[in-house]
């Protein structure tokens, strides 16, 4: 069999393997980086990307709906789903064309097929053109996560989806019940609820979206039930059934009572966890780590010198720029550059309407590690341009320590929360002080002049609240 050496190779081409190709070659290396499908991994193909389409989509539709307030009227908006697909699919395509065109400028070496482990040093590349074994100075795995099931029965049903099948469906439900009320399942169950689908979103812990603060989730579900979503917490499903005329029935224990809904589609988005399938880790020595990823260092090694793991791969934060970020650090620490890579303070956004946003600490976690805090709020409502976006029911919630007096954690609750959360994080992540920000002038009229506020308003110096 053919054998293929280089300085890298790369398996799996998601946002943390392409990074970490484009970033090897820029750097000069010779990099092979293999996918067993099109380059750009479940974020630019399935995840993200196209989710975010949907997302666009759903808000042009509410729009339509909320702009009599601005003197502009709809006559009877109306959504034709398969336009919507393809208008997402032509965005992912344009995406990931300009991704392998990257590659290939740069000469990264991209090969189409699957790569399974033979031992600790080669890997077996199978695909159209047969099967060829790689060997690389180093090798960095990327190579994702894929949805998780649940150990019930009727899941096999065809009206049962996970977050893929749900971006390729073309007909839009009556209804649809949702089984997980985490980011994947409250971000569909808002872009179906804004388009008239009456949902119902099945959680098992006492609160929806349980990774963030307890009052920005129990806003939103004031904002859940103005858009068609019913939640139920503390439920756990136990079957899905198909009734005679083909609709779902969704069995679960609630309050040790045993219910059902009824629906026309089922999403199940009970979360993700590391795809290693066909990668034969087992002929390897990798060591994976109690959290089921494969367990690395904070310069991305594993147990194996020559062997670097990044993205949900490893299962340390399954996002899409943390992926990134770890890629361009495995990168640097393998060309001698020591690089730590560091979780404190990575932004997260979720693609709700309105948008949560959060960096750093959040209360829970500095009440579970006893540090002491104050919690400083800028309403939205104090803000021009919130008030022109119709958004003046968020809010800027900023944590500070109260020995230190460092602000440690930020949540942004409403419009622009993606954009606003993007300064806060270099102010946090720098360690920007009252002063810096207060002397950084922030262009007027934008959302962005609250986050100027909110520091001010530490002072007690808040010009358009009372602090
Ligand atoms: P998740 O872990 O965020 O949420 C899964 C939810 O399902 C949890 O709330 C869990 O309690 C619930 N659940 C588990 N078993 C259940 C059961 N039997 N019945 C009812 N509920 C049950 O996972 P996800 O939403 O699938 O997302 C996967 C990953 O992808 C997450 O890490 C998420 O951060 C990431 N993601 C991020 C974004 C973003 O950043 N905007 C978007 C999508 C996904």
């Amino acid at each position: 069999m053919e054998k293929i050496h280089s300085q890298i190779l790369i398996i799996g081409a998601g946002p943390g393997g392409y990074v970490a190709a484009i970033y090897g070659a820029i750097k000069g290396m010779k990099v092979t980086l293999v996918d067993k499908k099109r380059v750009g991994g479940t974020c630019l193909n399935v995840g993200c990307i196209p989710t975010k389409a949907l997302v666009k989509a759903a808000d042009i539709f509410a729009e339509t709906k909320k702009s009599a307030a601005y003197g502009i009227h709809f006559e009877n908006a109306s959504i034709d789903m398969k336009q919507t697909i393809a208008k997402k699919d032509e965005i992912t395509k344009t995406l990931t064309d300009g991704i392998a065109f990257l590659l290939n400028k740069h000469g990264v070496d991209y090969v189409q097929g699957t790569a399974s482990f033979l031992n600790n040093t080669e890997v077996e590349v199978s695909g159209d053109f047969g099967s060829k074994v790689y060997t690389a100075d180093k090798i960095i795995i990327a190579t994702g996560s894929k949805t998780k099931h649940l150990p019930i029965p009727g899941l096999d049903n065809d009206f049962v989806v996970d977050s893929e099948g749900l971006l390729a469906n073309e007909v839009l439900p009556e209804s649809m019940t949702v089984i997980g009320g985490g980011i994947i399942g409250m971000e569909f169950a808002f872009i179906y609820g804004q388009l008239g689908v009456k949902v119902e979103v099945l959680e098992f812990l006492p609160n929806i979206l349980p990774n963030i603060d307890k009052d920005l989730s129990q806003r939103l579900l004031r904002f859940a039930k103005q858009n068609n979503i019913n939640i139920t917490t503390g439920a756990r499903v136990t079957k899905i059934e198909k009734e005679a005329n083909g609709n779902a029935i969704v069995t679960y224990i609630h309050k040790d009572v045993e219910k059902t809904t009824t629906s026309n589609l089922v999403l199940e988005a009970v979360g993700r966890e590391p795809e290693f399938s066909g990668l034969n880790l087992e002929k390897t020595d990798i060591k994976i780590g109690k959290n089921r990823g494969i367990e690395v260092d904070e310069t991305m090694k594993t147990n194996l010198d020559h062997i670097y793991a990044v993205g949900d791969a490893t299962n340390i934060m399954q996002l899409a720029h943390v992926a990134s970020h770890q890629a361009i650090n495995a990168i640097d620490n393998i060309l001698g550059h020591k690089s730590a890579m560091n979780y404190r303070f990575i932004p997260s956004v979720i693609f709700t309407s309105p948008q949560i946003a959060t960096v750093g600490f959040s209360e829970a976690e500095l009440q579970q590690e006893g540090i002491e805090y104050t919690t400083h709020r800028v309403p939205f409502s104090s803000n021009g341009k919130a008030l022109i976006l119709e958004s003046n029911y968020g809010f800027i919630k900023l944590l500070q320590k109260a020995v230190t007096k460092e602000i440690i954690g930020a949540q942004v609750f409403g419009a622009d929360a993606e954009h606003l959360i993007a300064p806060l994080t270099i102010a946090l992540k720098n360690n920007l002080s009252l002063e810096d920000i207060k002397e950084t002038v922030f262009a007027h009229p934008t959302t962005s002049e609250m986050i100027h506020e909110g520091f001010l308003g530490l002072n007690g110096e808040a010009i358009h609240y009372l602090g």
